[in-house]
């Protein structure tokens, strides 16, 4: 399924620097509480873009509102743009589910479903159509490689995915976020819950993907941020205060507030 936005690829390189998302004048609201609050800056197309600033500043709200996760949530209202391509996230009367296998997502808490490993990856492709047998193994082994778990469930891909670590069901949801080819990785404090070497993984794999995505990443951890991320937005109760190249707004932040928070005198 394609949302059909029209884009131009005439020139990689132009390409590559191009604006994927370009969000303008965005505010969402729960009932009265304000949680983004006029937020505009435009993501990159195959760039990693992090997103940090304390607890409660909006940085979750504001990246599910990216592929409409707050539809869910009644008292949720969203106003401003989202442009993608010439789809208008926000306002378009949009195919969700469309726009989700484009726009993947992968949340704090690895979250399979309570199914076989091979299942939880060929459930959603058979929903998109792909029916015969071959094809679909070829994906769920595709999408395990891609999310470097292959190796390590090659032999039981019909045990529960709920029998894997939490490091592994997290590149599960990984790989079953990567069979649906999505243009851009959602990715919300993905290694929250996960030692440091299942952290380690999850970053060699953003390192590995920079080129083929474009990939937003929240993350309340800075070194993390530092390490993974071209660019960097620096959010403080809902508003975007700094949005920077990475190298530059750790080392000389524009503004008082980021300056603050990078140096730990808050959040
Ligand atoms: P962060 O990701 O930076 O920790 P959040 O986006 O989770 O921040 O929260 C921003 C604000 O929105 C907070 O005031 C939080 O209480 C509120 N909020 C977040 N999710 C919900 C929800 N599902 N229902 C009501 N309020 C919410």
């Amino acid at each position: 399924m394609s949302l059909h936005t029209e884009w131009d690829n005439t020139d990689v390189e132009a390409a590559e620097q191009s604006t994927i998302l370009n969000v303008k004048d965005l505010n969402i609201y729960y009932s009265s509480n304000h949680a983004v609050q006029h937020v505009s800056f435009e993501i990159k197309e195959k760039a990693v873009t992090a997103l940090i600033g304390p607890s409660g500043c909006g940085k979750s709200t504001f990246i599910r509102s990216i592929n409409r996760m707050n539809d869910n949530i009644p008292i949720c209202r969203t106003d401003g743009t989202i442009m993608y391509g010439d789809v208008d996230i926000v306002n378009d009367n949009i195919d969700v589910t469309a726009l989700r296998s484009e726009i993947g997502m992968v949340f704090q808490k690895p979250n399979p479903f309570p199914k076989s490993i091979y299942v939880n990856i060929a459930h959603a492709l058979r929903l998109h159509g792909v029916k015969n047998k071959k094809e679909l193994d070829d994906k769920v082994e595709q999408a395990l490689k891609d999310a470097a778990l292959w190796e390590e469930v090659k032999d039981r891909l019909h045990s529960s995915a709920l029998s894997l670590s939490g490091g592994q069901q997290q590149r599960l949801c990984i790989a079953r976020m990567l069979a649906m080819e999505p243009r851009v990785l959602l990715l919300d404090e993905p290694a929250a819950s996960l030692d440091p070497i299942a952290t380690a993984k999850i970053e060699e794999l953003i390192d590995k993907w920079r080129k083929n995505y474009t990939i937003i990443i929240v993350t309340h951890n800075m070194q993390q941020a530092a390490r993974v991320s071209d660019s960097t937005a620096f959010f403080l109760n809902g508003r975007l205060v700094e949005y920077e190249k990475t190298s530059q707004l750790f080392t000389n932040p524009g503004e008082k507030e980021t300056e603050d928070y990078i140096s730990g005198r808050f959040g």
